[in-house]
């Protein structure tokens, strides 16, 4: 074991320990005497001899165990191009109640959007989207001469899908949701998002992102992949094994449509995924006690920021995903700055929010701990 790891190990015990002692006491009214033990406690996390990276909505505990067992053992075959996809392909097929048609495997999901992007440029009009929102696509479609309308989410931070209704034009050629959305990590309601989808996909292409779909908690939510089951045309849905799978440096990403979507898909997609990443992906669907651990984890972490922003009386947005956004009422770019001086990186600019607002990636809930004593040292 190095040094750097022991002392990552000392930190997690430390913080664990400072965690459980501060968590104990709100039970009983706080002396002034107990206030102040409580706050040396919390002052006492050591700084990490690490970046804590709280900006890129990663998993801090991937890949799991059996994805690196799986990537062991193929490690001699990376000499080949690629292993045969379909076992996987045929294992998300059957989690998601299509067929193996019915998908095609990218490298990240991000390959799927930029497919979708550029197939949209190709067929020219606009693009209508939520405002803020993941730009990955809506920069291909617009590098490609497409224009994007960026319809702003309501007052409480929703996407406002009658805003996108009447937002349409004669030209509009695909509508794009991310769903839980990012960087603001809420879900749109199952029922109404359903029927939007359903009326939208008459006369476009609607592009729904799940990238955050395995850390949804939201009872009210819906894919919109049994909407492909059922035999709808139109409708792309995107997955990705980079979230709480822990994959996100190997690249694979899945689009689920209709087959002759998936057939076009395949043809301009430019991609290629490695025998690494497909055996890594294949051993990580197959495993549920690894997605199982993350989603309470990231509930930890969550609650740790939910908890210093409630103490401060900062608005934030209760998340179903491994991130938030919270109001932090400073310009990002400063706030980002203060929070690497203390080794700790945070989310980019998201226009218009930059002058108020900061999305908060979740890692250990020990690291969190760490962020919340810096905030706390710096803003209150
Ligand atoms: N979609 C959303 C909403 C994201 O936040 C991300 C990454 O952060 C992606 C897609 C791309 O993920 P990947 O290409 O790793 O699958």
């Amino acid at each position: 074991m190095t040094n750097l790891t022991r002392r990552q190990v000392l930190l997690g015990g430390t913080a664990i320990a400072a965690a459980s002692m501060i968590t104990g006491i709100p039970k009983t009214p706080l002396t002034p005497r107990m206030k102040f033990m409580r706050d040396s406690l919390a002052a006492d996390i050591p700084r990490p001899d690490y970046i804590v990276r709280l900006s890129a909505n990663e998993n801090p505990y991937g890949p799991s165990r059996v994805a690196l067992k799986a990537i062991y053992e193929n490690m001699h075959l990376t000499n080949r191009y690629l292993t045969d996809p379909r076992p996987l392909m045929d294992t998300v097929a059957e989690l998601n109640g299509v067929t193996q048609d019915h998908v095609v495997v990218g490298t990240g999901s991000g390959e799927i959007l930029a497919t979708v992007g550029m197939l949209t440029g190709m067929r020219g009009g606009s693009v209508v989207c939520a405002d803020p929102t993941y730009q990955s696509l809506l920069r291909y479609a617009d590098l490609a001469g497409v224009e994007i309308i960026r319809v702003p989410v309501d007052e409480g931070l929703k996407a406002d899908l009658d805003g996108m209704r009447r937002a349409l034009r004669d030209d509009t050629s695909l509508v794009y949701l991310v769903n839980p959305n990012n960087p603001i990590p809420n879900v749109i309601d199952g029922q109404p998002m359903r029927e939007f989808v359903l009326e939208m996909a008459e006369d476009h292409l609607v592009f729904v992102d799940e990238a955050y779909h395995e850390y949804v908690e939201d009872p009210s939510y819906q894919s919109m992949i049994p909407l492909i089951a059922e035999g709808h045309k139109n409708i792309v849905v995107s997955r990705t094994a980079s979230k709480i799978y822990g994959l996100a440096g190997l690249r694979v990403g899945f689009g689920f449509a209709h087959p002759d979507m998936i057939r076009e898909m395949r043809w301009r997609k430019t991609g290629q995924n490695t025998i690494l990443g497909i055996e890594a992906a294949h051993a990580s669907f197959l495993d549920d006690e690894f997605p199982k651990f993350s989603l309470r984890k990231n509930r930890e972490s969550k609650e740790i920021v939910y908890q210093m922003c409630e103490e401060l009386g900062l608005r934030y947005v209760k998340s179903n995903t491994n991130f938030t956004f919270i109001r932090t009422g400073m310009d990002n770019d400063g706030f980002q700055e203060k929070m690497q001086e203390y080794g700790i990186l945070t989310g980019r600019n998201f226009p218009p929010f930059n002058n108020e607002w900061s999305r908060i990636s979740m890692s250990k809930p020990e690291e969190m701990e760490y962020f919340v004593q810096v905030y706390k040292q710096l803003f209150s």
